[in-house]
């Protein structure tokens, strides 16, 4: 495989920008070799600037529900871009956008665009704790909500893969008001509240997270949280930036059949533009200003033409519920007969699946939080990364991710990722 355009820019890219990306997974350090350089994207395939082309299983880590460069976002994209790019005042498309978004998501009453999902999570943060007027909050070991500075501890994805899940620059004074529970245990929230009790304004997770790799909630967990939040008062948010009109239209606590009182919401919401929102009760979203005193605002937030990619993916996927039994149906395919292939070849593996998110971790161990995920081979990913990606495969450059589906997978086309598994699987094991 010729990558020779992709290996000079990233020389020339690490003497302007630090490592050569501007977002750190994107550089390959985790898996090795030269990061690719993409020109373009369409349906499932993905071409770099040598002019290979790849079968792409992240999707832009997670927003292309529906493939690449999809016609009728494009189109979208193109007609709001006839009438300005920026207005910075109201615009009809945020009423209607928020109307959607209240009408597909249980918890929210009133959202407010922002323009990441890191936004989203410290905008959520902060309103918590001017409604409670409390100070702490608890986040699980592992979970990622994005780059905001009290998140950047014990925290999952690139923080995780880099080795720096407790970022520096993130100030003792920040860092003392985050509190960390393992993930799917009950009894040690319970503690934690026991210790904290009245000072605890928010518990924040990724309800199905995916940036320690895919791990799945036990029966009951989520309600229990639930419960809890209930009783201590504490405003219970579901991290949905991933899993939010992926898992259903309403997300995973759609899904889950478990409310919370606020959830934070990017990627898919977007269309493959720069957007993130948070929503929730009706009482707790009064706070925000200009209707209360929790201040928080943007420059661009709802931006017409991230609005129209907005509307136009969300509108689809409300008005067809056969995409997420598609993608199911994708998921559950793939799956198999990867999870065949391993058998028949002997290979220690996990797969985490839901819906069409899924990660293969290379141990047999369970993995069902940050410390069982922390024990999957790592080596061997990235053994496994470079082979799929000769085999015309581009995977979630880390073992820490989930992969993300998208309805351009053709069965012709599983069948080609299953042949490629399979024979990346013998020569690596
Ligand atoms: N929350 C979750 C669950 C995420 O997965 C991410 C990003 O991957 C974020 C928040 C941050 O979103 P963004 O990268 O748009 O700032």
């Amino acid at each position: 495989m010729n990558i020779s355009e992709s290996k000079r820019l990233f020389n020339e890219a690490q003497n302007f920008i630090p490592g050569g990306v501007n977002s750190p997974v994107r550089a390959f350090k985790a898996v090795g070799g030269n990061p690719l350089f993409i020109k373009k994207a369409n349906g499932a395939y993905l071409y770099d600037e040598d002019g290979n082309q790849y079968i792409e299983l992240i999707n832009s880590w997670g927003p292309m529900i529906l493939g690449h460069n999809h016609p009728m976002i494009r189109e979208a994209v193109i007609k709001a871009m006839e009438e300005g790019t920026s207005f910075g005042a109201p615009t009809a498309k945020e009423v209607e956008i928020a109307e959607l978004i209240v009408s597909m998501v249980p918890s929210v009453e009133k959202v407010r665009m922002v323009n990441s999902g890191t936004e989203a999570t410290m905008s959520a943060i902060r309103v918590a704790r001017g409604y409670t007027g409390r100070d702490k909050f608890i986040k699980m070991e592992g979970h990622y909500h994005g780059h905001g500075d009290s998140f950047l501890i014990a925290a999952g994805s690139g923080a995780m893969t880099m080795g720096d899940p407790d970022s520096p620059g993130v100030t003792k004074g920040t860092a003392k008001d985050t509190l960390l529970a393992p993930y799917n245990n009950l009894e040690a929230i319970e503690k934690l509240v026991e210790a904290n009790r009245g000072e605890i304004a928010a518990l924040i997770l990724e309800p199905v997270p995916g940036n320690m790799g895919l791990c799945l909630p036990n029966e009951g967990y989520l309600q229990g949280l639930r419960d809890i939040c209930t009783r201590e008062g504490i405003v219970l948010i579901f991290d949905e930036v991933m899993t939010g009109f992926r898992l259903a239209k309403g997300g995973a606590q759609e899904l889950f059949g478990v409310t919370p009182d606020m959830t934070t919401l990017g990627k898919i919401i977007g269309g493959g533009m720069p957007v993130g929102a948070y929503g929730g009760k009706k009482e707790i979203m009064e706070f925000v200003s200009p209707s209360g005193p929790v201040y928080q605002a943007g420059t661009l937030s709802g931006n017409p033409i991230a609005m129209a990619a907005g509307l136009t993916m969300l509108n689809h996927l409300n008005s067809h519920p056969e995409v997420y039994t598609r993608l199911n149906e994708i998921g559950q395919k793939l799956t198999d007969g990867i999870g065949k292939v391993n058998q028949e070849l002997g290979l220690d593996y996990t797969i985490n699946l839901l819906g069409s998110m899924y990660s293969l971790f290379f141990t047999n161990e369970e993995i069902h939080d940050f410390e069982t995920a922390k024990k999957a081979n790592t080596g061997m990913f990235g053994k496994y990364f470079q082979a799929m990606l000769h085999r015309g495969v581009y995977l979630a450059p880390s073992q820490f991710e989930s992969l993300f589906l998208s309805t351009a997978l053709t069965d012709e086309l599983i069948e080609t990722i299953v042949t490629a598994h399979k024979s990346s699987i013998q020569e690596i094991h």
